[in-house]
């Protein structure tokens, strides 16, 4: 008696700190990473700052999460993996990724060669908001605008179920907006530049503004700073001295919002990242300082919501794309011809 063949395909996140993998059955319809008896398993490890052994790593957590689906019947169609950029997703290239210290690595190719199928690389923000725009928060929204709020601020943007990239993949790339906040005291960006909504509500600009603030770690009153993110956060509920810091974080995220409202009217702006859904209230109040701010026809139909598949909605967006190359295997030949702006 011959059985059909079991098709999967292999999602990938490569984040900072680790690298998330799953198998999972074709067609993606649901992500049930969380149900104990979900088809979809997660591994994790922490990612190598080593190019070679960390792709090395994703093979083998690939291999064994086809291992667990049974000895035989199961196919693998295709690789779908995330990556911080700036990458070139035609060529499958990280090309400088200050947050993993790699440089010209070519994930996709490498993983394709070593699985023997089809591959996508893209940045993770633009296949997050693809996982949560088809499979999360922004199921039934033609127009899907996604924030993502954590070490840095990133952005996505899904019409018709279809990324919008731009004619230089770099749709979205709502953090380096100045935030319109101004004053004095203007923070650096991770780009380079001052005044960015990246530069008062990203993770690392966020500790590095309190360092400044605080050198000596201590409040006025002696009191020990916070000093990441999240402790800021946490302190600005109580701490008026702290307060200022995550008013200017909400400031900013609610020019991000604002601006996605304006420029595209979505459905949905779905909100994610470790920093957002750790504390609701930050997104609650830019949404309201956005709907403040907008002409009342915009104000009334602006609908802020936070990630449904929490962090996993990268590697849901990853599984996404997978499942579009096994369809068609020229798929990520077929993205923009015109080679992107190169970061420096
Ligand atoms: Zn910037």
């Amino acid at each position: 008696m011959s059985r059909t063949p079991f098709e999967v395909v292999a999602a990938v996140d490569i984040g900072a700190t680790k690298t998330t993998v799953a198998v999972v059955p074709l067609p993606v319809v649901t992500w049930t990473a969380r149900s104990p008896d979900g088809s979809v398993r997660v591994r994790t490890a922490p990612t190598d700052r080593d190019p070679d052994v960390a792709l090395a790593t994703v093979v083998s957590a690939v291999r064994a999460g086809l291992a667990d689906l049974g000895p035989a019947g199961v196919v693998l169609r295709a690789v779908g993996c995330a990556a911080p950029g700036p990458l070139d997703p035609e060529l499958g290239v990280v090309i400088h990724s200050p947050n993993l210290g790699w440089r010209d690595v070519p994930v996709g190719p490498s993983l394709g060669d070593a699985l023997g199928v089809p591959w996508s690389l893209d940045d993770d923000a633009n296949l997050g908001a693809l996982g949560e725009a088809i499979l999360g928060a922004g199921r039934g929204a033609r127009t899907v605008a996604y924030l993502t709020v954590s070490s840095g601020i990133g952005g996505g943007i899904v019409r018709d179920g279809v990324r919008l990239v731009g004619d230089h993949a770099l749709a979205g790339e709502i953090g380096h907006l100045d935030a319109g906040i101004g004053g004095t005291d203007v923070p650096r960006c991770s780009c380079g530049r001052r005044g960015h909504i990246e530069a008062y509500a990203g993770g690392v600009c966020l500790a590095a503004r309190a360092a400044r603030r605080w050198p000596r770690g201590r409040l006025s009153d002696g009191r020990a700073a916070p000093r990441d993110a999240d402790a800021i956060l946490r302190a600005a509920r109580h701490e008026s001295e702290v307060r200022p810091l995550a008013r200017d974080a909400e400031t900013a995220l609610a020019t991000a919002i604002g601006a996605f409202a304006a420029v595209l009217d979505p459905g949905v702006v779905v909100v994610g990242g470790a920093i957002a859904l750790a504390h609701p209230a930050l997104t609650r109040r830019a949404a309201a300082i956005a709907a403040r701010r907008a002409i009342p026809e915009t104000a009334a139909s602006l609908r802020v919501v936070h990630a449904m598949l929490g962090a996993e909605c990268v590697l849901a967006g990853s599984a996404l794309m997978a499942a579009a190359v096994a369809a068609d295997p020229s798929h990520h030949q077929r993205r923009s011809k015109v080679k992107g702006v190169r970061h420096a």
